[in-house]
């Protein structure tokens, strides 16, 4: 069986990985985020040190962003603008192409969790549009369309859309540095965090923060059925993680669309269009793994 690696690139670590597929994983790491030449150097030696044993034919990487997906540009496979200390400009396709001499794709974080979600989940493989959401430290939209990532201009920065946002009930000036209120301003983990002064995991479930917080999900999730008219959403992320708040989503997804939208999928059966991730956190590195597999050579 042809095997290849996976890198989830993340802010915090990274995850790599060599296999076939979800069920035939042979070797793994974590590798913290410190610096570019420290993280990817102990990447590249934990490919090299397996290589004897499992070689691989390409690998696939989903980065942190933002990143340059054209492939025609003097910066493709770069980490760009990022604000992340030291990353930069960092060339991580390049670095990893160079030193293991092997077919490299490149593409979000996001849009390889899409892909693996696609790719993997027997269920979704028929689902186009499917589109994929992390809703974490920050929240990030991966997209399949026609069978692919989509990229477009740069890339989807869905996390960044502009929400109702009514400060008679949350007064909440909103955390992002770029919009201060937008979607990831309002509903990302941090911001719940400074909102009600405590971390997510400790408010219970109860908490008027995810009533709250299912709405503003449910806003943007809603101006994305319109927008894409998906088959498939799936929600992931550690936020996504909270008990009920899934189910709270749909609810309020149905009660925005309003029965505009004449779909069973929405009307009646909302729990088979919005869905919890079918790879549980491992969406991203065997997203990367299905990536790499069709990288060209
Ligand atoms: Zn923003």
């Amino acid at each position: 069986m042809r095997l290849y690696g996976g890198i989830e690139a993340g802010g915090t670590k990274f995850n790599c990985v060599i296999g076939s597929g979800p069920d035939h994983i042979v070797a793994e790491a974590r590798i913290a985020t410190t610096t570019p030449a420290e993280t990817v150097g102990h990447t590249i030696a934990f490919f090299q040190r397996h290589a004897p044993e499992y070689p691989i034919h390409a690998i696939g990487i989903g980065s942190f962003g933002p990143v340059d997906l054209h492939e025609d540009s003097p910066t493709y496979g770069y980490i760009t603008t990022t604000p992340k200390p030291g990353w930069a400009q960092t060339d991580l396709c390049g670095a990893l192409h160079q030193a293991l001499s092997i077919p490299v794709a490149f593409d979000t974080d996001v849009n390889a969790a899409a892909f693996g979600e696609y790719h993997w989940v027997p269920e979704n493989r028929a689902l186009d549009p499917l589109l994929y959401l992390t809703i974490g430290t920050g929240i990030g939209l991966g997209a399949i369309v026609n069978g692919q990532p989509l990229h477009g201009l740069l890339h989807p920065e869905a996390g960044h859309m502009l929400l109702p946002h009514d400060r008679t009930i949350d007064p909440f000036e909103g955390s992002c540095p770029f919009h201060g209120d937008c979607w990831e301003g309002l509903a990302a983990g941090p911001a719940i965090e400074k909102r009600w002064q405590q971390r997510g995991e400790t408010l219970p479930p109860d908490h008027p923060a995810w009533q709250l917080e299912a709405q503003y999900i449910a806003y943007a999730v809603a101006n994305l059925i319109y927008a894409f008219s998906p088959q498939r959403i799936v929600l992931g992320g550690g936020v996504m993680q909270q008990a009920g708040l899934l189910d709270r989503v749909r609810c309020e997804v149905q009660g925005i669309i309003n029965d505009y939208l004449q779909s069973d999928r929405i009307t009646r059966d909302i729990d088979q269009l919005i869905v919890a991730p079918g790879l549980g956190n491992r969406s991203g590195v065997l997203g990367a793994i299905a990536l790499a597999i069709q990288a060209p050579r």
